[in-house]
């Protein structure tokens, strides 16, 4: 039987979660650019954009910017975006194709939008942003690389991130990705934070990673399917949802409308819109001349068709506020040990 069988028969979802306190504090917090904040304070939600990215260029370990274009586009859109009450974004743009995380702060300071920023390596894209150190060394090492960024902050500053990000090809995992998924496993069991993990449509590469962290003691909950919308099949994401990982709809725009609608009616038929994340994908300021992806049609256009379909106020509140809120509160999330033979008797 296949992970995946394994996963549609349920067969996966009964471990039980096991919550810790993380290493630094004993109430569940948030990690900003600025700062720690109690969860209760994310309010409106998107848990995933891009303020700006390198992404179709070379990779860089420190991306460079045009920071008086960045600062004129990206500033005056977040101020919008505050108006229409988003408090909080997960940038999702990681090291080596575009991360820079003292701008972010900067954007944030200027803007009052709370930010997380994220530690881990981008392996989907056939690997181009993967850096060449992460082909020789192991799991440990580059586990012990995020680790310190958690500990001791990020291309020496002291801002510290908000969570993991990873990203894998489609179907089982190539060797590097498989190195990623564990590294990213063991950071969370050390550091409470919640791996995102660029995953899109493959239903194989979702099983298989939840199965391989939950081997390895991290429950699903710690965990994000990334691009979720992408699968052909909406009835792969509620065995996935129920085992307790989070499915990210992301990519949400004027053309996806009534394809991310169309999934999460899917999505409550199934009674998981507990697990559900809506955002973006967006992007204010992108390599080369690629345009600007706006990262307000959930509220200009999304919400109100949510209305029309019937989804209530609370429905609402809870993927845009609750679920975040929950996904990203920094807190260990163990699996109960498996029962040897002799107790299960
Ligand atoms: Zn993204």
């Amino acid at each position: 039987m296949t992970r995946r069988t394994f996963i549609q028969h349920g067969l996966i979802s009964a471990s039980a979660l096991i919550l810790m306190p993380s290493a630094v504090a004993s109430e569940p917090q948030v990690m900003t650019v600025t700062g720690p904040i109690a969860p209760e304070h994310m309010g409106f939600t998107l848990p995933h954009e891009h303020i700006m990215s390198i992404f179709g260029g070379q990779p860089s370990r420190i991306a460079r910017y045009d920071e008086e274009k960045l600062f004129a586009t990206a500033i005056p859109y977040l101020k919008m975006l505050k108006v229409f009450g988003v408090q909080t974004i997960c940038e999702c743009t990681g090291a080596y194709f575009g991360r820079r995380v003292d701008l972010l702060r900067r954007i944030s300071q200027a803007t009052g939008m709370q930010m997380l920023t994220n530690t881990g390596y981008y392996g989907a894209a056939h690997d181009r942003y993967v850096p060449e150190h992460a082909f020789h060394e192991t799991v440990d090492q580059i586990a012990q690389r995020w680790i310190d960024e958690w500990e001791h902050g990020i291309d020496g500053t002291d801002i510290r991130p908000g969570f993991i990000k990873i990203g894998v090809d489609p179907g089982m995992p190539s060797d590097i990705d498989a190195k990623l998924i564990w590294a990213a496993g063991k950071t969370h069991l050390k550091t409470g934070l919640t791996i995102v993990s660029h995953t899109s449509g493959s239903t194989d590469a979702a099983v298989e990673q939840v199965a391989m962290l939950e081997e390895r003691g991290v429950h699903p909950s710690a965990w994000v399917w990334a691009h979720a919308q992408h699968v052909k099949d909406s009835a792969d994401l509620p065995p996935v949802a129920r085992a307790g990982a989070w499915i990210g709809l992301d990519g949400i725009g004027d053309k996806t409308l009534m394809h991310h609608l169309d999934v999460l009616r899917a999505l409550r038929r199934f009674g998981v819109l507990h697990r559900v994340l809506l955002s973006h994908d967006g992007n204010s300021f992108r390599h080369g001349n690629r345009p600007f992806k706006p990262y307000n049609a959930i509220f200009d256009q999304f919400i109100p068709l949510m209305k029309k379909a019937n989804f209530t106020d609370a429905d609402i509140h809870l993927i845009t506020v609750e679920n975040p809120r929950k996904a990203f509160a920094i807190r260990i999330r163990k699996t109960q040990p498996q029962m040897n033979a002799d107790e299960r008797r």
